[in-house]
């Protein structure tokens, strides 16, 4: 009976578009809640950039979605944007917690190791945070400011 054959076909089918569908719908509700909390996106593309025309430095900068770098300068609207690496190092040796950011020689074209205007050490990508001690004693201080 080739009808039968034909309709248990068609019921398998509604069975797998019916799934499909609840597991699209379901999909479209995890984005809308659990996926989605209004600023995660928007914090995770938050860097602090460099203008490396003016120097000037901004935080908080929301990398536009799908670019690379530089990024553009909205004051300038140039392409002068780079992201800086932080050092969080004092001259003398202690750690900060302000960070200097510093523009990688690396990302701007210069040769040579790129050194850290305020404690000249050698800053690199993903530049490492000083020691965890050092770091408390930081805090410690400024906290007794
Ligand atoms: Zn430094």
């Amino acid at each position: 009976m080739p009808e039968a054959g034909e309709s248990k076909l068609k019921k398998i089918l509604s069975i797998v578009g019916a799934s499909a569908a609840l597991l699209v719908l379901a999909i479209v509700v995890l984005r809308a809640t659990l996926l989605a909390p209004p600023d995660a996106g928007d914090l995770s593309r938050r860097r602090t950039v460099i203008d490396t025309k003016t120097g000037e430095i901004i935080r908080d900068f929301v990398i536009p979605e799908d670019s690379t770098m530089p990024w553009t300068n909205p004051k300038t609207g140039e392409k002068t944007l780079i992201q800086g690496e932080a050092c969080y190092w004092t001259k003398d040796g202690k750690a900060k917690l302000e960070p200097t950011y510093v523009l990688l020689n690396e990302m701007t074209g210069k040769p040579g190791p790129t050194i850290c205007p305020d404690c000249g050490r050698t800053v690199v990508a993903h530049n490492p945070l000083p020691p965890a001690d050092l770091l408390r004693e930081a805090k410690k201080a400024a906290e007794n400011k």
